[in-house]
């Protein structure tokens, strides 16, 4: 008796067809369900999450094919990439492309060959290609980045407006379905409106990324910590994000002269350099990246193992998704934040200077407020995080640095008594380096000129060096001891509670974060998976994780498979990537096998 399969069972089967994986996971079933029954949907994941799965598994299960909205060029051939190596026909179109290049696409598109067509939302502005959409008759429209419809999200693209102006015009409307990482009230209902979405089913998956480590340093040189973090993850995939293109410069000359191979990104370099230099890091030729969040959306690079962020964004859903874009694959990620106070005057700054309405304006410095209250809170980070976006979170995580207080604590009572001291004697009147000059004891001609090296706070802190000083009041300021007022020139001021501190009555603790080096995978069986990987993503042109992610290999060379099934038994291994890589893999494990090594050789 043949038993006739639900839908569902048929997208269980797919995923592990495909894609090698046994079970959705949370969020996915359901909204894959959603899309299968017809019924337009919203889903909200985070970076990471899984979201291309939850409209391409209906995509393969549709006789029509699936119309995905995509933002950008990078996005869009890192996807189809993705599926073309899973064996699932897919194309996108856009400014790319050479103009017969689109023709062609666009007529092979017409005779049914592609199960889901990837376009930028550009494309809906012209009358030609929304006259071919009428002729496609699209089943399932899927919009990616879907926060981009909303003028509160951060990648407001006026391009997206475009969607719904599109559904009239088709004899069937296809099912619409909507995916972002960012889950704010206004942003929902905006996307719902927007996009025209009928009674919408609406997902939001849990926001934890389990996998990923928070880290908030305080009070230290950021050069000298980027330099000991990068030096402990060599090897290592990780990202930079810095504040300004200066910045970037900066840092990526720094990194550079110190022989790391480093690339750069941000939206003042040529088109071609940009280009490259994103290539590189997808393509693991570069394993770090200095850059703004120009660089970033998009990137479905899966094996990134860090990101720091020099400066601190402007919003918690910014440094989210930047943050999100670590860990991918599931492995261990470290998100790192390094505070400093001058960064709330400098988004403060920039704020000022772009937005003009008020209210708008206000919303943002409201935003901007929760993130430097990240950068200082003393309470888990994570449920930090999961409760501004309105998950429940336990108290503890146990796995970031206020739960770890993986901490060397220095009591630095007295000299921040004398730090407190030297801003009151000098009647608040001057920024941090002129105070640290003076600490210092400096012949600083601006020092002398003020006539500060008659203050009797002049030279008390002879011997240390401006970063430690530096990292000092920085500490003083994150704890709330001191301020740092707006403008172009700010200045230090004295908080209430610094006066608990003069009068002896409260200590500090300054706290330098003790960098853990990368556990370093020496397995012999791991590096030859990865040369193999190198050597087949370079002869198909795609990036390395294309062809297996970090943790599939992870687990293969921790198994070490000999046989097709077990081969097949891995995560991440289905059936058309084992027809297309698996038997060189499997050629490599079985030689490995079967050389006579002795286990415990050294
Ligand atoms: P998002 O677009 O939400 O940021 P992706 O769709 O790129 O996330 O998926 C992130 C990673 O998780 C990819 O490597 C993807 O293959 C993997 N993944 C997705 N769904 C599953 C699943 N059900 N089981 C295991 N891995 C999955």
């Amino acid at each position: 008796m043949r038993i006739k399969l639900s839908a569902m069972d048929k997208a269980q089967q797919l995923l592990r067809q495909y894609y090698g994986y046994e079970a959705f996971r949370e969020g996915q079933q359901t909204i894959v369900n959603s899309v299968l029954q017809g019924r337009d949907t919203l889903g909200i994941m985070p970076t990471g999450g899984g979201k291309s799965i939850c409209y391409q598994i209906p995509a393969l299960l549709s006789e029509r094919v699936t119309l995905v909205i995509s933002p950008l060029i990078s996005l869009m051939k890192d996807q189809v990439d993705t599926l073309l190596s899973l064996g699932i026909s897919a194309t996108y179109i856009n400014s790319s492309l050479s103009f017969p290049e689109v023709r062609e696409r666009l007529q092979r598109a017409g005779q049914g060959e592609y199960k889901l067509l990837y376009v930028a939302p550009e494309r809906l502005e012209s009358e030609a290609f929304v006259e071919l959409v009428r002729t496609l008759r699209p089943g399932i429209l899927a919009v990616d980045e879907a926060h981009c419809l909303s003028q509160w999200g951060h990648d407001f693209r006026p391009s997206y407006r475009n969607i719904a102006a599109l559904l009239p015009r088709l004899a069937e409307r296809p099912v619409v379905t909507a995916f972002t990482a960012t889950a704010t009230p206004e942003v929902m209902q905006d996307i719902v409106k927007l996009l025209h979405m009928r009674d919408p089913q609406t997902v939001v998956t849990g926001f934890d990324r389990a996998n990923l480590t928070f880290t908030v340093v305080h009070g230290e040189d950021k050069r000298d910590f980027v330099l000991r973090y990068v030096q402990d993850h060599a090897g290592q995939a990780g990202i930079i994000y810095a504040a300004t293109r200066k910045e970037v410069d900066g840092l990526y000359e720094f990194l550079r002269k110190k022989r790391f191979s480093v690339g750069r990104y941000h939206a003042g370099l040529p088109d071609g350099e940009r280009a490259a230099s994103q290539e590189q890091f997808l393509y693991d030729e570069t394993r770090l990246m200095v850059a703004t969040n120009a660089f970033g959306m998009g990137i479905d690079k899966s094996n990134i193992r860090y990101v720091l962020h020099y400066n601190l964004p402007k919003t918690i859903e910014a440094y989210y998704q930047e943050a999100g874009r670590a860990g991918r694959d599931g492995d261990p990620g470290e998100c790192v934040l390094l505070f400093g106070a001058q960064d709330i005057v400098l988004q403060k700054f920039l704020i000022d200077q772009s937005v003009s309405s008020p209210e708008r304006k206000q919303g943002e410095l409201r935003k901007l407020q929760a993130m430097a209250d990240y950068g200082r809170t003393t309470q888990c980070l994570r449920a930090y995080i999961l409760r501004y976006f309105g998950d429940v979170a336990p108290d503890r995580c146990e796995n970031c640095s206020s739960c770890n207080q993986d901490y060397d604590v220095q009591d630095i009572t007295v000299a921040a008594q004398q730090i407190l001291s030297c801003i009151h004697r000098t009647r608040e009147r001057y920024g941090m380096s002129l105070i640290v000059s003076v600490l210092r004891g400096s012949k600083d001609k601006r020092v002398l000129e003020l006539g500060l090296d008659r203050q009797t706070t002049y030279g008390l802190l002879r011997g240390r060096t401006d970063k430690e000083i530096g990292g000092y009041i920085q500490t003083l300021l994150a704890d709330g001891y001191l301020k740092m007022t707006e403008g172009q020139y700010p200045t230090l001021r004295l908080q209430a509670r610094a006066a608990d501190v003069l009068r002896g009555e409260e200590a500090v603790v300054h706290k330098t974060l003790q960098t853990r080096k990368a556990v370093e995978t020496d397995d012999v069986l791991f590096e030859e998976l990865r040369n193999l990987r190198r050597e087949l993503a370079r002869r198909d042109r795609v990036p390395p994780y294309v062809v297996f992610a970090d943790s599939t290999l992870r687990e293969m060379a921790g198994v070490c498979p000999v046989t097709r099934a077990a081969m097949l038994r891995i995560k991440g291994v289905g059936e058309v990537k084992f027809g297309r890589y698996g038997e060189d893999f499997l050629r490599i494990c079985q030689e490995y096998a079967a050389s006579d090594v002795p286990l415990d050789e050294e």
